[in-house]
């Protein structure tokens, strides 16, 4: 696409490595002869230094919301500053909700997989999960964290993870989750990409538990195409994807919102090797490519991954990959890059891409409607260094006279009591779940509220949640025992 005036992108250059490959980048992009601006802002280190608690000043906020587009280097929370990154601030700021990770066998780079022909694209949800940041100690010894994981948010990261495969000429999704055993926040997204699926029936779309995921993916990694799955398991695969293909740095990525899209490396700012001109600019250069695939200038981007494909082909190898053999600098190889613009790898030939359609985030409330909804029970979490019998006893007594029933106690998820269970380690925080005795009945806030203050006199509670049913379905898990 031209562009009358100059096309305006915002640029992070980050911390240590981040100048030097983003310099880099910006001279290929240059070198393409499109139309960019670059606007360039600071972010991370420097940034906690000045004061700025969230690491993102205003000045780069605003270029964000106008350019919508960003090129960014790694970025660093230096220690002692602030307890959230700035990467997370960005993501959250412009909800990226999606990260994409693509990685692909290149010429030269000599892996345990090469002659496989790798070319598989990590989707991954990009701001719920455990990486909400939600985390609590219940006692001194005990630490919980939400994973929270919503249906908007499965909906808009499986029709990006099919969107994507559609545009770039995918045959097949796999979802990645541990459904069997997060049967409602990843088994949401099981069942979301299940019930999305029929609406692609020319991509074959499949369900994998993690586990097995990250199994085949040492064994047989050619027969994935793209994988869609929730934020911690999309970390950690995607970093597993980039070492089977050679690597953090030749790894791009670029994280997809609605107001904008930011595309970085996956690596991170390489402090053992900054100042030294030697990290390889491979990984922003090709998210760079990314980049401007994303604005409309699709055949810059594919010249620039034409370029980075004849230059390993021609045996010039970065830092990273040269073992004994002579290692190019940061800046000779991205000036060998740009010599080989407008030639044609011997081994690849362009990609097919057609714009991706990003699903819309939602102006309004998400929610899902359901017609009938009981509160049924309330599982009351309680500090405590009694034995089961001892607390069983105390909360029987606490039910005598009222509409609740002591169902069960649990310990770091084992039932305790009334359940003989005397194997497990016990740790001070049990988990009570009281039931209406009525199961039809609803347990009201009142008879929650009495529950807690007569727990309360003789205990130390100190998280309560409910137990709902919709539509006559649990809406919680069932105790293990
Ligand atoms: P890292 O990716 O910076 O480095 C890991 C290893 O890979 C190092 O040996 C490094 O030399 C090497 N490496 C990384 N990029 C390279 C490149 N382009 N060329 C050659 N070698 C390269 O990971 P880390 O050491 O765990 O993290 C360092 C800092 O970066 C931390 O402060 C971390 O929080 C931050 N980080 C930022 C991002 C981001 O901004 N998106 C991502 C990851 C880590």
């Amino acid at each position: 696409m031209l562009f009358d005036r100059k096309r305006e992108i915002t640029v992070i250059p980050g911390d240590r490595i981040g100048p030097e490959v983003v310099a880099a980048a910006l001279k290929v992009i240059e070198a393409t002869g499109i139309n960019i601006e670059a606007d360039v802002q600071q972010a991370g280190a420097s940034c906690f230094e000045k004061g700025i608690e969230s690491g993102v000043p205003r000045e780069t906020i605003e270029s964000i919301e106008r350019t919508k587009v960003v090129l960014k280097g790694p970025l660093e929370t230096p220690i002692g500053y602030g307890n959230k990154s700035a990467n997370v601030t960005l993501r959250t700021l412009f909800e990226t909700f999606g990260n994409l990770r693509p990685v692909r066998e290149l010429p030269g780079v000599h892996t345990p997989f090469t002659g496989r022909n790798l070319d598989i694209v990590i989707v991954r949800e990009n701001v719920e999960d455990l990486y909400t940041g939600i985390e609590y100690m219940q006692t001194p010894g005990v630490a919980q964290a939400l994973k929270v994981i919503s249906r908007a948010g499965c909906e808009m990261i499986v029709e990006l993870a099919f969107e994507f495969a559609v545009a770039a000429r995918r045959q097949r999704v796999h979802c990645a989750t541990k459904a069997n055993i997060m049967k409602l926040t990843e088994g949401m997204l099981q069942h979301t990409f299940e019930e999305i699926a029929p609406r692609y029936p020319q991509i074959e779309a499949k369900h994998i538990l993690i586990d097995n995921c990250a199994h085949q993916l040492a064994m047989r990694p050619e027969q994935f195409d793209v994988i869609v799955t929730t934020n911690m398991n999309g970390d950690i695969l995607s970093d597993l994807t980039s070492g089977l293909t050679g690597g953090l740095g030749f790894a791009p990525s670029a994280n997809i919102g609605n107001d904008a899209a930011i595309f970085e490396a996956v690596h991170g700012s390489a402090p053992d090797i900054a100042g030294k001109n030697v990290a390889n600019p491979t990984a922003i250069i090709l998210s760079a490519a990314m980049m401007l695939r994303h604005i409309g200038e699709g055949e810059a981007a594919d010249d620039i991954e034409q370029a980075v494909l004849v230059t390993l082909e021609s045996g010039i190898r970065s830092g990273d990959m040269a073992g004994t053999g002579k290692a190019s600098s940061t800046t000779e190889f991205a000036d060998a890059i740009i010599s080989n613009l407008g030639k044609d790898s011997a081994t690849r030939g362009t990609r097919d891409f057609r714009a991706v359609r990003i699903p819309e985030s939602r102006t309004e409330v998400a929610t899902v409607p359901v017609y009938r909804r009981i509160v049924t029970g309330v599982d009351v979490f309680i500090e405590s260094t009694l034995s089961p019998a001892e607390l069983g006893a105390a909360m029987t007594e606490v039910c005598e006279g009222t509409s609740i029933t002591l169902h069960m106690i649990g310990n770091r998820g084992n039932v305790v009591f009334p359940a003989e269970n005397t194997t497990v380690t016990l740790v001070d925080q049990y988990r009570c779940r009281f039931m209406k005795k009525a199961r039809s009945d609803t347990l009201t806030n009142a008879e929650i509220l009495a529950l807690l203050t007569r727990i309360g006199e003789a205990h130390t509670w100190m998280h309560v949640e409910k137990l709902q049913q919709f539509d006559g379905e649990d809406a919680f898990s069932r105790t293990r025992k």
